[in-house]
């Protein structure tokens, strides 16, 4: 039998090029689109000698014409930092970007995955999020070309969903790190390893009690894959992927400056607006439809990405 032929779209990004290497050592044919926005291709370059990888650079805001079995769509900035810098841009990402490869799993009759985010869920006001909550979004605000932007792609998901019976599954996405996050996204867990390693002041925004729950990127890819190969096509979610277990951002700083042996200092910065006071995800969906649940712990996780950067910034 062929090899399963699979597209990940924004495949050489910090996720997508976790999840590239752990399709292509399950045996798939891997082809990886990405614009490179954010994604970068030294994320992939050691996939490049794998005769069952490739790599297209093509912005999925235009149709796709591939042939293929299983689409991984991921394609979109995802940090604050990337996805503000042109939120028209974003927004465009999310909805034509969708289109674009709903149309091509109309057309190939492949099964679609698509990674949502739990940004949908905007400053939550029930706390832990199910996917039953719909969220409580500021429409207008500066997170708003992200967040209603994958709002509307789940939109287009179902509606592709119930109108044209394609197979979909929608992942809600929460906070993930590890290796090969952009060292310059502005995400937490990168700006504070990288600070503590340069032993810089660690920036903390707000006072530093907002929550937040951090899945390692191997628990998180095992999900993905779990959900794409949930036989039938009756479980479509939306299911949160994610590690339930909570900290507060100043608690992470502690944690990254003990970890590093570092002598910087904590220093407060305003908070960004909208930005969400709490966030953990309600994960028994996840647990009973796919026999899924996050095996690396915070410290554990944190121990392998310090180890990453060390490397990058040492050399
Ligand atoms: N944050 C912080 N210092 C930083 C970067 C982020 O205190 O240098 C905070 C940010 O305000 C937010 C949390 O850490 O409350 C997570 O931010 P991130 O951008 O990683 O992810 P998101 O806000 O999308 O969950």
């Amino acid at each position: 039998m062929s090899a399963k032929r699979v597209l990940v779209t924004g495949g050489s990004g910090f996720i997508g090029s976790h999840l590239c290497e752990r399709l292509l050592s399950d045996g798939a044919d891997v082809l990886c689109v990405d614009n490179f926005y954010s994604g970068e291709k030294r994320n992939v370059s050691h996939l490049l000698s794998n005769s069952r990888f490739e790599i297209l650079r093509h912005d999925i805001t235009l149709p796709l014409y591939v042939e293929v079995d299983e689409i991984y769509h991921l394609a979109c900035p995802a940090s604050p930092v990337h996805y503000q810098k042109d939120s028209v841009r974003t927004m465009k990402t999310c909805f034509y970007g969708a289109v674009n490869m709903l149309d091509l799993a109309l057309r190939t009759g492949a099964k679609i995955l698509f990674s949502s985010t739990s940004e949908v869920y905007g400053d939550p006001k029930e706390h832990p999020q199910n996917e039953s909550y719909w969220g409580n979004v500021n429409p207008v605000g500066i997170r708003s070309c992200y967040d209603e932007g994958k709002r509307a792609s789940e939109s287009l998901f179902f509606d592709y969903h119930r109108q044209y019976r394609i197979p979909i599954k929608v992942a809600r996405i929460f906070n993930t790190y590890g290796p090969r996050m952009h060292p310059n996204d502005g995400r937490v867990v990168s700006n504070f390893i990288v600070q503590a390693l340069e032993n810089r002041d660690i920036t903390v925004y707000g006072d530093g009690s907002q929550t937040r729950s951090f899945c390692y990127v191997d628990d998180l890819v095992c999900a993905l894959i779990a959900l794409m190969n949930d036989t039938g096509n009756d479980f479509t979610g939306p299911v949160n992927l994610g590690n339930p277990a909570e900290f507060t951002i100043i608690e992470l700083a502690k944690k990254v400056i003990e970890m590093t042996d570092s002598s910087s200092e904590i220093v407060f910065k305003a908070l960004p607006q909208d930005d969400p006071s709490r966030r953990k995800p309600d994960i028994s969906l996840a647990k009973s439809a796919l026999n899924w649940m996050p095996r690396v712990s915070l410290d554990e996780g944190l121990e392998k990405t310090v180890q990453y950067f060390t490397v990058g910034i040492g050399g």
